[in-house]
């Protein structure tokens, strides 16, 4: 199950993918004990899964940001949990924002149970920084009631979107993005590699020809990729 990505500015290459909802999904409830094990994480530069990594190195390290922003978000996620009738489901969750997260919007990893949003959607409007945290929210309440086996952005998620007043969609179209980041997807395009079979994918400010698909080829496929220049529409997280 490929997820995450689109379109990312700043420096070095931009990775979004698979492990926000791939198959090393755990129990949600370990996320905040394993929040220890997510720095190791990311000093390993665990960030992709899937695909070879033997471009340049890209930790993708997240930021916390002091906890005051984050009070509205948190209080937003209990608004959200309510609904749905999963009171404990902000227990279970931590949430974050990250000035690294530029090629998506949000993210969340099972394992660490944790929910990371683009810090720009701070200054954004707020229907789309709600959106983009329900929609994330909604992959922890999916996770939490029905574990890894359902599909990310499969019935049981959009029934949870449609219930908490948001359209079910997983691009955001770029018309729909602030001008700022317009202005900067437009700046820098990037390479999408992604593998026809599986569908995980990979992005790179650079063609990279060597990369592989890790996956397909311990499935004894040739794991080839399919490059492509992409801009708009981002998408949520995949
Ligand atoms: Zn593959
Ligand atoms: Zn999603």
């Amino acid at each position: 199950m490929s997820v995450q990505f689109i379109v990312g500015v700043g420096s070095g290459i931009k990775v979004q993918f698979t492990e926000a909802h791939g198959p090393d999904r755990d129990a949600l409830g370990e996320g905040a004990v394993r929040k220890r094990e997510a720095g190791a994480a990311r000093a390993r530069g665990a960030v992709g899964a899937g695909i070879d990594r033997r471009g340049p190195a890209n930790p993708c390290p997240v930021t916390t940001v002091a906890p005051t922003p984050l009070e509205p978000l948190r209080r937003s996620l209990e608004h959200r949990a309510a609904l749905w009738s999963l009171p404990e489901l902000p227990d279970r969750v931590v949430l974050r924002v990250s000035t690294r997260l530029r090629s998506s919007l949000g993210s969340f990893r099972p394992r660490r149970g944790e929910i990371t949003l683009a810090a720009w959607l701070l200054d954004a409007s707020s229907e789309l920084r709600e959106e983009v945290l329900c929609h994330e929210a909604a992959h922890a309440a999916v996770h939490l009631l029905y574990g890894p086996a359902v599909r990310p952005h499969g019935a049981e998620w959009k029934d949870l979107m449609t219930k908490a007043g948001f359209k079910p969609r997983v691009r955001i179209p770029f018309a729909e993005l602030p001008e700022s980041r317009q202005r900067a997807i437009t700046a820098s395009r990037v390479w999408e590699h992604r593998c026809p079979v599986c569908h995980a994918t990979r992005l790179a400010r650079t063609r990279v020809t060597r990369w592989r698909c890790g996956r397909c080829r311990g499935w004894g496929r040739s794991g080839k990729l399919v490059i492509e220049r992409v801009a708009s529409p981002i998408a949520v997280d995949g």
